[in-house]
């Protein structure tokens, strides 16, 4: 076994008294689809937004590649190759498809104003590649604020491509979205893992999507680890079954 890409030790984080993650421990290995799995208010996204360094973790420690990450900054931890989509999206609904691709990469390298035209030329085209790749070229000169939701969030996905990213963590991507949609974005996840060999990390809530997807699953509940296994072994665990029910 390789070592993992991403390893979680011991990682704790409260607000104020609120204890949103204790001592949770997991991790995501190379190549793979990783499913992180539990009810509300768990602290999924918490976990999530210490590992791409949004917020300092109060004990524990955050490995990517063997390297620790826990006390770098999200631009840092961005340049290594680790990055994260959001719950709800971030693009920029005056531009258009295109140029909110090209606002998107200076996680990764100098920002496109900076470059040379040859260098331009070959930055368009990849978004434009992209945005095929995500279904949406035909519409890569609308506006994104006219899209739907669902094609908004495919745009989101597009816009973290653009950087290479080694590690995708994607926080609820099917939340929101069409039916008729979210199973072309499954395939477009999946293909993002196999074609593009990158790492996804995926919070999800929708359990049929999930199971079909991740490998692994890991399952939080009131901020700790409760289980993790392969998907039919989780749908089945009874102390998954309660904590959703719990939540309810
Ligand atoms: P999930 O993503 O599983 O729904 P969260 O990580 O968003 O859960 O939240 C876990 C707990 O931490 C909740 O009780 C939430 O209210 C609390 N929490 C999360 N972020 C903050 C914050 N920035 N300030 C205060 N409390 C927070
Ligand atoms: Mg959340």
């Amino acid at each position: 076994m390789s070592v993992p890409i991403i390893e979680v030790e011991n990682v704790s984080k409260s607000f104020g008294g609120v204890i949103a993650n204790r001592s949770v421990s997991l991790s995501v290995p190379r190549g793979g689809i990783t499913g992180l799995i539990g009810p509300n208010g768990s602290g999924k996204t918490t976990l999530f937004n210490s590992i791409v360094g949004y917020h300092p973790i109060d004990s524990g420690s955050i490995r990517l590649e063997g390297r620790e990450i826990s006390k770098l900054r999200v631009q840092e931890i961005a340049r290594l190759g680790l990055l994260r989509t959001f719950q709800a999206t971030r693009i920029y609904g005056k531009m258009n498809c295109v140029q909110n691709m090209l606002i998107s990469i200076p996680h990764r390298k100098a920002g496109f104003f900076d470059m040379f035209a040859s260098e331009r030329g070959e930055v368009v085209e990849r978004a434009e590649h992209l945005l095929a790749f995500v279904g949406l070229y035909d519409k890569r000169f609308l506006r994104a604020g006219s899209l739907s939701f669902g094609q908004q969030k495919l745009l989101e996905f597009a816009m973290a491509l653009m950087n290479e990213p080694t590690v995708l963590l994607l926080d609820e991507p099917t939340a929101g979205i069409n039916p008729t949609l979210i199973n072309g974005l499954i395939e477009r996840l999946k293909r993002a893992n196999t074609e593009f060999g990158i790492t996804l990390f995926i919070i999800e809530h929708n359990m049929r999507v999930i199971m079909n997807m991740a490998d692994v699953i890991y399952c939080l509940a009131h901020g700790e680890l409760l289980t993790s296994g392969e998907p039919g072994a989780i749908q089945r665990d009874q102390r998954v079954i309660d904590a959703y029910l719990g939540a309810h």
